[in-house]
């Protein structure tokens, strides 16, 4: 057969990837109705022909997967409302299910297995970001069709109290009202300009006026961009070249920032990164968090060399750690003293445990500030910021290069402003209520980990927080690390099953939003007190 060759899918080929007799019927008559034509996938056209070579083609026992994968998606799945307080009530199946074993998952999820072979033909792993892949947890991870308020619902139809909110910009919820006309109206207006725009000082107004420490500001399209150009910007203002980071804290994917990282890096156990020369990663020097005397050495043992330290202020990465007291007040007196500058990142923090970010919730003072996730209320944003004097370095009013196509995108600066100002004018509310329903899942899940005999540490901070498998404390990376993953495992797998989706690794936050109630905390709690008995049993 010619490759890429449109073929019948054999049910025995069907039967392999886990499609039901069922849904192997509903394929036929899809593909005999109106449904659109599958189109062949063409032969891969590598874009030089030195790479030609080394492509891998298109197999044609691929076709399959993909004409599966289209014509499951003309299936209509059941949809239910999601809406946090919403009269229609749903039924909590989650936590209703008999039995369930970390072995045997009773959710049926053949579309997302079907998409999930289709995604590993293109994207490596199957992800566009490494933390998506469900690796550290085992199994396969769902794929969302569509998100509302505090749930997920995947390809199969199964719904999930959702607690990574896209990794932490959803403080909203999911297609919160505002937001979602917001994005409609602006594209009316056009998708991108690459030209100055009113909102874009629209939404710094907003950010400036809860960020005392951001004099000017420059809008890019990520986390990893803000603090990349920060590190460039600090580097130029003091002519120094060493940069501090802390063991566990993640701040993007730029090549110095990747030693010794959270998030991912930590998750999959890298050190570092292939591919980052070690004259760049020589520049970064790793420190453990929560530790003032190893700053201090740093300083002392490297004169006029260090040009900055970058620090999340509240630690997401490792799973979350809080500051000890003191500790940024006294980053904060070192760098100055020794005329470094102080890079706070609030990519994930900023707007998440305050309005002004952990800066306001500790009193820091900070030379920069980065910024991410919730300042795009979904959309890709980033933001770094500080002191005029810095920031006036940049092009093109000085000799610092930094530039974006899309930054300050229309779409991303209107999800922006109709997020930020929703939290700052109903800043009164949302933040003591995020509070009340984190600590109450929180501790509630905490609580019946005691109850199973679990050993578990809980570090929270507002609407962030993780369970530590360990029965701690956890104060830095390398007592994150003495948490027992296998364990944490088996109890997020129960957890999914169960329909509470957590972040997929043990060193990773979960994050709560506005939308998160009283049913989704009851639901979750009920969930988990099944899910420990799983934990114990093994
Ligand atoms: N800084 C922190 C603290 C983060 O948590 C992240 C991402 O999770 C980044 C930077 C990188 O942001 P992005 O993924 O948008 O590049």
């Amino acid at each position: 057969m010619a490759e890429n060759q449109h073929r019948a899918w054999s049910a025995v080929e069907l039967k392999k990837i886990g499609v039901p007799s069922q849904q192997r019927c509903h394929r036929r008559q899809t593909r005999g109705s109106k449904a659109q034509p599958v189109a062949p996938i063409p032969p891969q056209q590598p874009a030089y022909k030195t790479v030609a070579k080394a492509a891998v083609p298109v197999k044609d026992h691929q076709q399959p997967v993909a004409d599966f994968v289209h014509s499951a998606h003309t299936i209509e799945m059941p949809r239910k409302s999601g809406r946090f307080n919403s009269a229609e009530a749903h039924p909590c199946t989650f936590y209703t299910e008999p039995t369930m074993s970390s072995q045997t998952p009773t959710r049926i999820r053949t579309h997302s297995q079907a998409l999930q072979q289709r995604a590993e033909r293109f994207f490596p792993g199957g992800v566009n970001s490494p933390v998506r892949a469900f690796r550290a947890v085992g199994g396969a991870p769902p794929f969302i069709e569509s998100a509302q308020d505090a749930w997920l619902t995947d390809a199969d139809g199964n719904r999930y109290i959702d607690y990574f909110g896209s990794w932490g910009p959803m403080i909203l919820g999911h297609a919160f009202p505002p937001v979602v006309e917001a994005i409609q109206r602006a594209a009316r207006n056009s998708a991108s300009f690459g030209a100055s725009a009113a909102a874009e000082a629209d939404l710094a107004e907003r950010i400036v006026a809860c960020y005392p420490a951001i004099e000017k500001l420059r809008f890019v399209s990520s986390g990893t961009e803000a603090t990349m150009s920060a590190i460039r910007l600090a580097r130029a203002a003091t002519g120094r070249t060493i940069v501090v980071k802390f063991e566990g804290c993640y701040h993007g994917h730029s090549d110095g920032l990747l030693v010794k990282a959270g998030s991912g890096v930590a998750t999959l156990g890298i050190p570092g990164s292939a591919g980052v020369p070690e004259e760049i990663a020589g520049l970064t020097l790793a420190l453990p968090y929560n530790d003032l005397a190893a700053v201090e050495a740093a300083f002392a043992a490297r004169p006029g060399a260090i040009a900055a330290v970058i620090v999340e202020p509240i630690v997401g990465n490792a799973g979350c750690i809080p500051p000890a007291p003191g500790y940024l007040a006294g980053l904060r007196a070192i760098t100055a003293r020794e005329g470094a500058l102080l890079i706070v990142d609030e990519v994930m923090t900023g707007f998440r445990v305050a309005l002004g970010g952990a800066l306001e919730l500790y009193g820091i003072d900070a030379d920069l500030v980065t910024l991410g996730k919730i300042v795009g209320g979904g959309l890709p944003v980033g933001v770094f910021g500080g002191k005029r004097v810095f920031m006036d370095l940049l092009a093109p009013l000085g000799p610092v290069y930094q530039a974006g196509t899309l930054s300050g995108n229309p779409l991303a600066m209107a999800a922006g402003i109709a997020t930020l100002s929703y939290l700052q004018d109903h800043a009164a509310e949302v933040y003591p209520q995020l509070e009340a329903t984190a600590k109450a899942v929180f501790e509630g899940v905490a609580a019946e980990a005691a109850h199973a005999g679990v050993p578990l540490t809980l570090n929270r901070v507002g609407a962030m927080g993780t369970w530590f498998f360990t029965s701690g404390p956890v104060t830095n990376y390398d007592q994150a690390a003495q948490s027992d993953t296998a364990a944490f495992g088996r109890f997020h797998r129960a957890m999914l099953d169960l329909g509470v989706w957590l972040p997929p690794s043990q060193f990773e936050a979960a994050f709560l939003s506005t939308a998160h109630g009283e049913e989704e905390v009851a639901a979750t709690i009920a969930a988990a007190r099944k899910a420990f008995k799983a934990v114990v049993a093994k």
